[in-house]
């Protein structure tokens, strides 16, 4: 079939196609290098409407799925935002951000936006959303999926923020969610992924205060090197430290294997809010946890901690992760990532403080299965290296409470059994069966 043939002409302007020059650039996400037929730059909501229909409709005419890969900032761990053979809709250039209302907090964001970007039309507002600890992550992807960001213990996910979304169904119609419209959509695309498109996020974002040194939106960050020969020792007292502060620190740390009997952690801490004595003790806690290399502590801009860096897509980090999270970070399985990080196939694992406002949602808020949990764990390796990582990470996985869905590269249905619990499966497949009856968004690699 010639997919460029039965292209609208209302498309035919932002087709890039193989033969086209422009199509290396257009081609992969940050994961994974794609082959697609057809890329469509849509810019604004007419297009993604018409590509929408357009799918639908060869769909329906060939009798199959053709591949299609919705992307927005293209920083996806399924990698689900490319693929070979199919259609990729790239949604990144319809990314404006609009402060609604700056008193109460009200933002819209056109869903190819960047994170790096919104918080810096935010700020100049006193205004921010905890959304991810890197500024090229995308609006779309991580608003759909969750949101574990660098202020998850005092604001909670990205997605438990949203208070309303434009989507596109699967048979392209426009529609407007928010708990009094579409109330089931709404719970359902907060957490549940791929059951619409989306176009635009309402969010209500929270106010940081200027700051007497006119810093806007300040936040103090401390970012520490460990050189540390017992995990297990330095973890519970990590652990100790995090559970004695106030829910305004988030800590993540990345952990690799430096030497036979020495590992190295750097540590991303954040105080979400400006200095204060209460920041500057908890710092200076964290400078007892373990011997240190490096350390840094400073107080700066929200948004410029999270700035961007606009990185072209070359499906340039060829990585699998899987992950998990646990409401209690026990000696067990702290042994058993000890243990993972005896494996070559094992780059790195990392470890993030979650709980907090995350855990004050009722379970019906959204989509969201786990609102138990305190500990996020992720396992990083070489792409090559799938099913091992898959086979060293199992047996620790059946110990853990959930999976974080866009955090992890495993597409398995066994997996969506990790990551959403049997009701809230079921519920999402019937609305994703009602609302996308061919099923377009839901993606296979
Ligand atoms: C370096 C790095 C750092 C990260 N840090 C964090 C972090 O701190 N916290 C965190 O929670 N996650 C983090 N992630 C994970 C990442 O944010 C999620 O996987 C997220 O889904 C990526 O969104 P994206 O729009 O960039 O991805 P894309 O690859 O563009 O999209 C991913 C998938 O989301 C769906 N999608 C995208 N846009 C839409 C839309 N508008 N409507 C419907 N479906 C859509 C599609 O199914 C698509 O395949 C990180 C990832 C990377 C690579």
């Amino acid at each position: 079939m010639d997919i460029l043939q039965s292209l609208p002409d209302t498309l035919k302007e932002i087709a890039v196609t193989p033969l086209d020059p422009k199509y290396n650039s257009v081609r992969s996400n940050c994961f994974r290098v794609g082959s697609p037929a057809l890329v469509l730059m849509a810019t604004n909501e007419l297009q993604i409407k018409e590509t929408v229909k357009f799918v639908s409709h060869l769909d329906e005419i060939e009798n199959t799925k053709i591949p299609f890969s919705i992307r927005s900032g293209g920083h996806g761990m399924m990698m689900t935002s490319v693929n070979n053979d199919g259609i990729i809709l790239d949604i990144s250039h319809y990314n404006h951000i609009i402060v609604e209302n700056s008193d109460k907090g009200i933002v819209r964001i056109q869903a190819g936006a960047i994170w790096g970007d919104v918080a810096q039309v935010l700020s100049p507002h006193q205004l921010a959303i905890s959304s991810g600890d890197f500024g090229d992550t995308g609006v779309g992807g991580l608003s759909i999926f969750g949101g574990i960001g660098l202020m998850v213990r005092k604001y909670g996910l990205t997605i438990d923020n949203v208070i309303g979304v434009r989507l596109i169904t699967g048979t392209g119609h426009i529609l407007w969610a928010d708990k009094e419209h579409h109330a089931d959509i709404f719970w359902g695309i907060r957490g549940g992924g791929q059951i619409g498109l989306v176009t635009e996020f309402l969010f209500k974002a929270f106010k940081i205060t200027t700051n007497k040194k006119k810093i806007q939106t300040p936040v103090v960050s401390q970012r520490v090197t460990y050189q540390i020969n017992s995990i297990l020792y330095f973890i519970k007292e990590w652990q100790d430290w995090v559970n004695k502060s106030s829910v305004k620190l988030t800590s993540n740390l990345m952990i690799s294997k430096n030497s036979d009997k020495c590992y190295r952690i750097n540590a991303n801490n954040l105080w979400c809010e400006q200095e204060s004595p209460k920041s500057t003790d908890t710092f200076n806690r964290a400078k007892l946890l373990g011997y240190i290399d490096k350390e840094k502590t400073q107080e700066l801009s929200y948004a410029k901690l999270v700035e961007a860096p606009h990185i072209p897509h070359t499906g340039q980090d060829a990585m699998y992760i899987k992950n998990g999270m646990i409401h209690n970070l026990s000696e067990d399985i702290v042994l058993g990532l000890e243990n993972l990080l005896e494996k070559s196939e094992v780059l790195a694992i990392e470890i993030r403080s979650i709980g907090g406002e995350l855990n004050k949602k009722p379970n019906s808020y959204n989509a969201w299965s786990h609102r138990n949990v305190k500990w996020f764990i992720a396992v990083w390796g070489n792409r090559d290296d799938a099913n091992k990582i898959n086979k060293l990470f199992n047996p620790l996985l059946t110990k853990l409470d959930g999976v974080y869905g866009g955090y992890s590269s495993d597409i398995s249905s066994e997996e969506n059994k990790r990551i959403w619990s049997h009701e809230t499966l079921i519920k999402l497949k019937e609305l994703n069966l009602s609302i996308d009856p061919q099923q377009i968004f839901t993606c296979k690699r």
